[in-house]
């Protein structure tokens, strides 16, 4: 099961289905279906010619006229939808390799570049530590794996990549030729379809692919790093805790402590050991000093 709407999104893409808003609800993901559709990640894909019909208790489907929208029962008469329930949407893979190549910083001038028609492509050269890595976009790998992996065979000899796939798994191909190393997106894209800080760095590593799970409430009264939960009742605590949780999830977690002040409104508390005086465990939470004048919040070294 998708845990954000952009999992959602990525499973949609993978599996090439259009869905109506009456789908989503059923789904009981109405408010992420809207959520894509105002993003324009969900694009309008067609209508419906054919619908379950709204009247009759015995399930059975009308052809609709998807101009007017009316359909006719022989047992009900006719039957009046509404757009909204006739129009099928589906992922929009421009809207995906676009924010794809921004989450992995990939220069404009680079061009995405399709492999395999419809299932493999090349979004551009990304930077994991100090190399420059050919990053690959996989979809439908379960009918498409050997066309993938015949491509990669006749492509061997370039620098080993890294490559995502819109599907959880690789299906039966246990490694991929030319070294390149198959990770699931599914499990790394978070709720504003970036990479956590460190994700790619360890894939790259080949460490284990678990990604720390930070949650939140929406005022940072409390935060949750795996299995530990840290509380803040103070209002200035919050102040901060957000600031550096919004560095963290931008990608650029370390922040310098005057700045980060100023841009909340604490200027004159320019100490943090101060302005946490008698809290117990923030000092598990935010990494001070490290650069000197900086902080970060310490999200890798607490998952379990
Ligand atoms: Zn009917």
């Amino acid at each position: 099961m998708a845990e954000n709407r952009y999992k959602w999104l990525i499973e949609l893409f993978d599996a090439q289905q259009a869905l109506s808003l009456h789908d989503a609800v059923l789904m009981d993901k109405a408010d992420w279906f809207r959520a894509l559709c105002a993003e324009k990640a969900l694009i309008h894909s067609g209508n419906l010619t054919s619908i379950l019909c709204s009247q009759c208790d015995v399930p059975h489907t009308l052809k609709v006229n998807p101009l007017t929208y009316k359909a006719y029962c022989a047992e009900a008469g006719q039957v009046q939808y509404k757009p909204e329930d006739t129009m099928q949407y589906a992922a929009s893979p421009d809207w995906i390799f676009k924010s794809l190549r921004t989450a992995l910083s990939i220069s404009g001038a680079d061009k995405l570049q399709e492999c395999v028609p419809g299932a493999l492509w090349i979004l551009g050269q990304t930077r994991i530590g100090k190399k420059s890595i050919t990053a690959f976009f996989a979809r439908n790998v379960a009918e498409r794996q050997k066309d993938i992996v015949d491509y990669l065979q006749a492509n061997i000899g370039k620098a080993a990549g890294i490559l995502f796939l819109a599907s959880d798994d690789l299906g039966t191909a246990k490694a991929l030729p030319g070294g390149h190393r198959p990770v699931s997106l599914e499990v790394y894209l978070d709720d504003q379809f970036h990479f956590p800080q460190g994700a790619l760095d360890r894939i790259w590593r080949g460490d284990a692919v678990d990604v720390p799970h930070v949650q939140h409430a929406p005022d940072f009264s409390t935060v949750t790093i795996g299995d530990t939960t840290h509380y803040f009742s103070g209002e200035d605590h919050r102040k901060v805790i957000a600031h550096l949780h919004k560095a963290w999830t931008s990608g650029k977690p370390v922040v310098i402590r005057s700045e980060m002040m100023v841009a909340i409104g604490l200027e004159r508390t320019r100490q943090l050991p101060h302005l946490f005086k008698g809290h117990k465990t923030w000092r598990d939470l935010i990494a001070y000093g490290k650069p000197r004048g900086t902080c970060r919040l310490i999200i890798e070294e607490q998952h379990s």
